[in-house]
């Protein structure tokens, strides 16, 4: 028995094992790529784009004006018709082309993922990109196949779509956006985060080797002012947006009034609830999974935690135990778990909010780990004696925070689990199948995982409810919004 204690207890020294930066190809400075090529801003400008774990500048990136924005719209539109015209298959071999590229740039992909956003090259590697190229695959394969998604209806493209993407996940969440409005024929005018430009500006490289006709794909890196003329230009079709709930506002009362269609994944405060008959070990690896997975910057982590009051003590023991072996550092060491805060601003509002929790009484437990002293880090952090109404609970931090509250009956777990502006997503664990049912059926969520957490896959829809957002991405659902039904 004392020797098992004894092994469970040993903290492993890993020695570091770092992906190699010469994957990366990283040019000293980007352009605009507008109608096929890359093109100098006209009445934008330049800013360094930052790798997050070190403060390094990784490259200058253009930052589109209005008047980059309106020549990226004149391009997509001259493109729209040939594009909408080709026989749909033809379509599909373009998107295979793009998927068969990113696997081929994989590991170049996963670096610069990891060096621009601050992320684990394990999930970059192993996660964003194959995704990324998985999501490509399957709108591939839907292009000849979308009036079998809408149920023989006929259709049309929307035409010229404008897509604003967050920093998160980005190359996984361009693809998310252009894969449908490509397979359905619209063309795409695509505007990537201000701090993490460079996977989409390769992915620019990529529309080029794939021989994609020009204008169908354009790029228009910049800050929130090219995203906010985006989409108030004249010309553009469809809006799809992923990111704060009020940015997803501010669109949607600009396009009031106006006849572009509209998409808005926002925020979550996801519940991740955690049933007395639930295999606990099992679930302890899903809460890590759902809250520490990409530094908590996930719309839809298990930031709120929800334990049967039976079984909570042990829960929280297991779980402390657990977040004390993460690993906290590089990017891009492989045995990295917890990587960079994702900017300045976003480490700000995590800090901001977590000494808001303090103030309101919570119990804050962070893990004890070396940060480094350049760049953007925050430790993996518990919150306990949470009231349902403190801000840690409420609001979502999109970082490496979990609240916990405990609940007595599945009654009161559904009740707290919705008692949220958002719906995004939840989680549920019990070795009781109908018991997962029930209450799943029961939660006001996009998505509710079963016995795990963060599991995505390009033919599942994906979006939510109330204030995190409406329209689903993701299998045949996410067509619907990129075509006219007539
Ligand atoms: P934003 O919503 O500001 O950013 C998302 C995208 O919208 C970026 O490309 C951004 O450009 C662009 N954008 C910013 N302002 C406008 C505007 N007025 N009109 C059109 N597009 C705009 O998120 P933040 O980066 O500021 O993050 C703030 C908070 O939002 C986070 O703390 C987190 O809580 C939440 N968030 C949620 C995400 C999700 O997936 N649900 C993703 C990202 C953030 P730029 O980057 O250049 O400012």
């Amino acid at each position: 028995m004392s020797a098992i204690v004894e092994r469970t207890a040993l903290r492993w020294d890993y020695a570091p094992a770092p992906e190699s930066r010469d994957a990366a190809r990283i040019a000293p400075s980007y352009d605009l790529f507008i109608g096929g090529s890359f093109v100098a801003p006209a009445d934008g400008r330049r800013a360094p784009t930052l790798n997050p774990a070190t403060e390094e500048v990784l490259s200058e990136v253009a930052f589109a004006g209005p008047g980059d924005v309106e020549r990226a719209i004149e391009a997509a539109r001259a493109a729209a018709p040939k594009w909408a015209g080709l026989p749909a298959l033809e379509r599909g071999k373009y998107l295979f082309r793009i998927a068969r590229l990113i696997q081929e740039r994989a590991r170049e992909l996963a670096v610069v993922e990891s060096l621009d956003g601050g992320k684990p090259i394990r999930e970059s590697r192993d996660i964003d990109i194959p995704l990324a190229a998985a999501h490509f695959f399957s709108y591939a394969g839907w292009a000849d196949k979308v009036s079998y998604a809408l149920g023989g209806r006929d259709w049309r493209p929307r035409g010229v779509v404008g897509q604003i993407i967050p920093w998160n996940f980005p190359l996984l969440m361009a693809a998310w956006k252009l894969g449908p409005a490509l397979a359905c024929g619209n063309t795409a005018v695509l505007k990537p985060a201000e701090t993490t430009p460079l996977t989409a500006l390769l992915l620019a490289e990529i529309c080029q080797e794939a021989e994609l006709p020009d204008g169908v794909v354009n790029i228009v890196t910049g800050d929130g002012t090219a995203g906010a003329a985006l989409v108030r230009a004249e010309g553009i079709d469809k809006i799809a947006f992923t990111g704060s709930t009020a940015v997803g506002k501010d669109i949607q009362r600009a396009l009031a009034g106006r006849p572009t269609a509209l998409t808005l994944e926002l925020g979550g405060k996801s519940a991740n609830i955690v049933f007395e008959d639930a295999a606990l070990d099992q679930a302890v690896e899903g809460i890590i999974e759902g809250i520490f997975f990409n530094q908590g910057h996930v719309c839809c982590a298990g930031s709120r935690l929800l334990l049967q009051e039976s079984v909570a003590e042990e829960v929280l023991r297991k779980l402390w135990e657990r977040m004390q072996r993460l690993r906290v550092g590089d990017p891009l060491d492989k045995n990295t778990d917890v990587g960079a805060i994702n900017s300045r601003e976003q480490l700000d509002r995590i800090e901001a909010l977590v000494a808001e929790g303090e103030r309101e009484g919570a119990t804050r437990r962070s893990i004890a780990c070396a940060l480094p002293e350049a760049g953007y880090w925050f430790p993996p952090t518990l919150f306990t004696d949470v009231a349902p109404a403190n801000r840690i609970a409420v609001e979502e931090i999109f970082g490496p925070v979990v609240s916990v509250t405990t609940f007595r009956s599945p009654a009161e777990a559904i009740e707290r689990a919705n008692n949220s502006a958002y719906g995004l997503a939840a989680g549920v664990w019990t070795d009781n199948g109908s018991k997962a049912f029930e209450v799943a059926s029961a939660l006001r969520a996009g998505v509710v995982w079963q016995n795990t957490y963060n599991r995505f896959d390009p033919t599942a829809a994906f979006g939510g409810y109330k204030e995190s957002g409406f329209g689903r991405e993701g299998g045949p659902s996410g067509l619907l919004p990129y075509v006219e039904l007539v």
